[in-house]
């Protein structure tokens, strides 16, 4: 027997229409490539997406065509985020930090109709538009005045006058839930970049989870600072969580270093901000070397990369903001686990909480995760037997755009699907899962493994190191050893023997700690912020292990 009750699909085009209806004042601020703050309300967003739509309709683009975007986070991206899905195209936003030829590549493999820009990478379109083909239509998102001339690209439109010619009414269509929304590639550290296909129902059931008080808990009373970016994994699906709850947005544009994003915190009263560990670090760095303080940041969520203990001591101890720590991948949504307590936990010691508050976190209802092991057996829940970290859910993707890869998912005993993450992890009987390492940065020294994530946070924990590495190098008898690359805090005095003492009454072994310490001036960075190790590997690949 089926139950009673309505089938309203679950759309996209609902998001924007709630947040109009019910928190149409609510504030939309963003810096903008100009450099000047645009204030505008959720009414407008809908309003000028309904526009956007228009234009899109008159562009001739059909249901399920590719709207591509090159944009920092900012009002008009946002509403690119609700009138391209809302209308039944697919939003495919572009990381700019990508090499230009795998922008190409990507813009042909996605067949994206119109892509739409920050004048920020006019340069950029300018080296790649005559190598994308499928593109019939280019949008500078600027005003007519600010179009450059003699740009080279043929047709190119403002954005301002190109939906400025349709009405602000648009009826968006009753689309199947399943269809698709937007697609994000994935950084494709070998191989070619794949696309990873959200739907309508993934992203709304995606966008209820996040905003629920174990995971990112936002409120119509939150002022809410996405650092990450829009061009990637959908900013952790914070526009759509954002449209949802009827929270303030702070966008905060191309000025993503500390004294800017510490300056519009400030001014528009950020009660929330999710970010990388990478612009923490800058933002806490620009806080501390001007002693000043948080005068409104409650909760920050780090993810995308392991977020060093000693960052959430300094937030927590020094600022009185919480440190939510996530995980997730493009493949995800992004979000898989955050890590909060339980009531259990309240009335324990602050040490005791801390080494849970480190962990990746507890999976969302909707998600399940396993471990297992070689021989695809699942593993216990101890908090210390580690393996491969396996995800299903209605948010995780289950093959990627036009077949690319082949079929990623594993079947267990039982017949279900699971979605291998690449990830090393231990998960507790709490239910706290922990990530070991990516599986290839796994160190595997004398038939054990050493998790580079322990071994970079010791270092990260030092006051004189501003970001560490560890990586394997090859071992004649040992498989691999660890060697940790430093780079040292400006000014700061570190020598190789100081960080290799700094090890020895940490919680490693003995035999964990790293052969050598390598000094460098930076170290290589992805496009989305994350180590890029298979570029320090390669950079490293003359460097021989003392003794050797
Ligand atoms: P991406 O798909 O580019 O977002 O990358 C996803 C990968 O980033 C995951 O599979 C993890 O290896 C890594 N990652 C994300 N969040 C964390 C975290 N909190 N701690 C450690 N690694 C993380």
């Amino acid at each position: 027997m089926l139950g009673l009750m309505q089938t309203q699909p679950l759309l996209i085009s609902s998001l924007i229409d709630f947040a109009e209806r019910h928190h149409g004042d609510g504030e939309i601020v963003s810096r903008r490539v100009e450099g000047d703050i645009h204030r505008y309300s959720w009414a407008d967003v809908a309003r000028r997406s309904r526009q956007l739509a228009g234009a899109l309709d008159a562009a001739q683009l059909k249901l399920g065509d590719r709207v591509g975007t090159l944009a920092w986070n900012g009002y008009r991206h946002l509403e690119l985020y609700f009138g391209v899905s809302g209308s039944g195209r697919v939003l495919h936003t572009i990381n700019p930090r990508l090499h230009p030829e795998q922008i190409a590549w990507i813009v042909n493999h996605a067949e994206d109709q119109v892509l739409c820009f920050d004048l920020t990478f006019l340069p950029l379109i300018q080296a790649v538009h005559a190598k994308c083909p499928t593109v019939k239509q280019w949008v500078a998102l600027c005003e007519a005045d600010k179009l450059p001339a003699d740009t080279g690209i043929s047709g190119l439109a403002s954005y301002e006058a190109w939906i400025a010619k349709q009405p602000t009414r648009y009826r968006w269509p009753e689309l199947d839930e399943n269809t698709a929304s937007s697609i994000c590639y994935t950084s494709g550290t070998t191989g070619n970049p794949k696309g990873a296909l959200y739907s309508h129902r993934s992203t709304i059931l995606h966008a209820y989870a996040a905003a629920l008080p174990d995971v990112m808990c936002l409120s119509a009373r939150d002022s809410v600072l996405p650092v990450v970016p829009m061009f990637h994994v959908n900013a952790w699906g914070i526009p759509y969580s954002a449209a949802l709850t009827g929270c303030k947005l702070v966008l905060p544009g191309p000025a993503l270093d500390g004294k800017s994003l510490y300056e519009l915190m400030e001014a528009e009263r950020v009660s929330y901000a999710a970010g990388v560990p990478t612009i923490w670090q800058m933002l806490l760095g620009h806080v501390k070397t001007n002693n000043l303080k948080f005068g409104s940041l409650k909760r920050t969520v780090i993810g995308g990369a392991a977020c060093p203990p000693a960052m959430i001591d300094t937030f927590r101890d020094e600022f009185g903001v919480e440190v939510l720590h996530a995980w997730g991948m493009t493949e995800m949504s992004p979000l898989g686990t955050l890590c909060t307590l339980k009531n259990k936990h309240l009335a324990m010691p602050a040490e005791a909480q801390k080494k849970i508050r480190l962990k990746q976190g507890r999976t969302i209802f909707g998600m399940d995760m396993k471990i297992v092991g070689g021989d695809g057996q699942d593993l216990p829940w101890d908090g210390k037997t580690y393996g491969d970290l396996l995800v299903r859910g209605p948010w995780v993707v289950r093959g990627y755009f036009k077949g690319e890869g082949g079929n990623p998912l594993v079947q267990d005993a039982q017949g279900r699907s699971w979605f291998p993450t690449g990830d090393v992890a231990t998960i507790d009987a709490d239910g706290y899962m922990q990530i070991t390492d990516r599986s290839k940065d796994v160190i595997k020294s004398g038939g054990e493994w050493i998790s580079s994530i322990d071994i970079e946070n010791i270092a990260m924990a030092h006051p004189a190191v501003a970001l560490a590495a560890c990586v394997g190098m090859k071992h004649p008898k040992w498989d691999e050893r660890p060697v940790v690359v430093v780079v040292k805090k400006p000014g700061a005095e570190l020598t190789r023997e100081a960080l290799l003492t700094f090890y020895a009454d940490k919680t490693v072994a003995k035999w964990q700690i790293p052969d050598d310490v390598i000094f460098v001036e930076a170290i290589p960075l992805g496009a989305t912020g994350k180590m890029l190790k298979t570029r320090l590997r390669e950079q490293l690949k003359d460097y021989k292990l003392p003794g050797l």
